[in-house]
């Protein structure tokens, strides 16, 4: 990471109490701060409601480390809009904003690449490069907000975590990131608008489901049973999907939040009729859905799209048995709106070179 100052969107409310503390300051002053930062300011001059000594101070002490967009693409359709950012040390995320009638929804990212290793997903070809700051969660958070805004748009009503990254295997920033844009003053998500996507780390799923914040829980399944799973997801051979199924189901127990199973379907692989009988089996009578997401196709990695017909079928057959299926839409197809697609496209091509000193 850059040198220098730290980055103030890196504490958490209780460290910028202190930082007020330290100052002479009440700690009222921190939410004041954080008001400011979600709004995206840029100076601490900006923040006319502190004292002018206690600006000087923040700014004595800390930058504002904003990240900043790079590139933008919004989809023919218009649904969708994907941001490239660049952080401070040159590296590339990216995040989707993908507009529904009920609102809008954020899907960022929680790490540089990934080192799950699920071989039919873009973001973790080249392995984890670093997990996120914190402030550069919110950063995707609050320049949205800003872009959005600056478009007459309405702002995020929902955030996603499922751009690049694990979000379990980067826990304490995105716990601390979730509790912080609960906050009021600042961008006051609520966490039942907060969905957190995990390939199924067991451990942290039991950590988070103790934590306190009823997030919406999705479980990246894939596959009916073991031996299928492994084939496509190597954190499968660490933990069975028994062991994900009842980490699951402590989750809901915790939470009251019904959990949401994605799958991938995958041509010749996962998409047979005993498939998703076997997957019905497996999760009835759970409180829980399943999210149909056909396999988006990437250059290179071999895996193809199941026919429409063989779609249909599955779902068919998954809501035969009582199981509440719903497919997710494709809204951002032509702008390589899935999983770590366009910062792959961009970080192989040229203009990447631009941008490295
Ligand atoms: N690491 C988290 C969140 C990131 S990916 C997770 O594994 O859940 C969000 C979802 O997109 C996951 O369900 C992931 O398996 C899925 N996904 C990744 N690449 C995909 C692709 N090429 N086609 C369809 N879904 C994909």
């Amino acid at each position: 990471m850059m040198a220098g100052k730290p980055d103030i969107l890196d504490l958490t409310l209780e460290e910028i109490e202190q930082v007020a503390e330290r100052s002479g300051q009440p700690a009222y002053r921190a939410k004041q701060i954080v008001k400011w930062l979600h709004k995206g300011v840029g100076h601490f001059d900006e923040m006319t409601d502190l004292p002018q000594s206690f600006r000087h101070s923040l700014y004595e002490q800390f930058r504002i480390g904003k990240i900043q967009i790079l590139e933008k693409h919004r989809s023919k359709t218009g649904y969708a809009t994907k941001y490239l950012f660049l952080l401070s040390d040159h590296n590339i995320i990216e995040c989707v904003v993908i507009r529904y009638r009920y609102g809008n929804t954020l899907c960022l990212s929680t790490q540089v690449g990934c080192r799950m290793g699920c071989k039919f997903c873009a973001s973790t070809i080249d392995g984890l490069v670093r997990s996120l700051s914190m402030g550069e969660m919110l950063g995707q958070v609050i320049e949205v907000n800003r872009d959005l805004e600056e478009a007459g748009e309405r702002g995020i009503g929902h955030l996603v975590l499922m751009g690049s990254g694990e979000p379990l295997d980067n826990y304490k920033n995105t716990v601390e990131f979730m509790k912080m844009v609960h906050i009021p003053m600042g961008i006051n998500m609520s966490c039942r608008n907060i969905t957190l996507s995990t390939c199924g780390l067991v451990p942290r799923m039991i950590d988070l489901a103790n934590e306190g914040l009823s997030v919406t829980l999705s479980v990246s399944l894939h596959a009916p049973n073991d031996k299928l799973r492994k084939l496509i997801m190597p954190v499968a051979s660490a933990y069975s999907v028994a062991d994900v199924i009842n980490a699951s189901r402590y989750y809901f127990e915790n939470t009251g939040r019904r959990i949401t199973f994605e799958y991938t379907l995958i041509k010749d692989f996962n998409d047979r009729k005993e498939h998703a009988e076997e997957l019905a089996e497996l999760i009835g009578g759970f409180p829980s859905h399943v999210n149909i997401i056909p396999v988006n196709e990437i250059e290179g990695l071999g895996f193809r799209r199941s026919p429409e017909k063989v779609i249909h079928r599955f779902i068919q057959v998954l809501e035969s048995r009582g199981v509440v299926v719903t497919r997710r839409r494709e809204l951002g197809f032509d702008i390589e709106g899935a999983c770590g697609q366009l910062r792959r496209s961009f970080c192989s091509g040229q203009k990447k070179q631009h941008y490295e000193r």
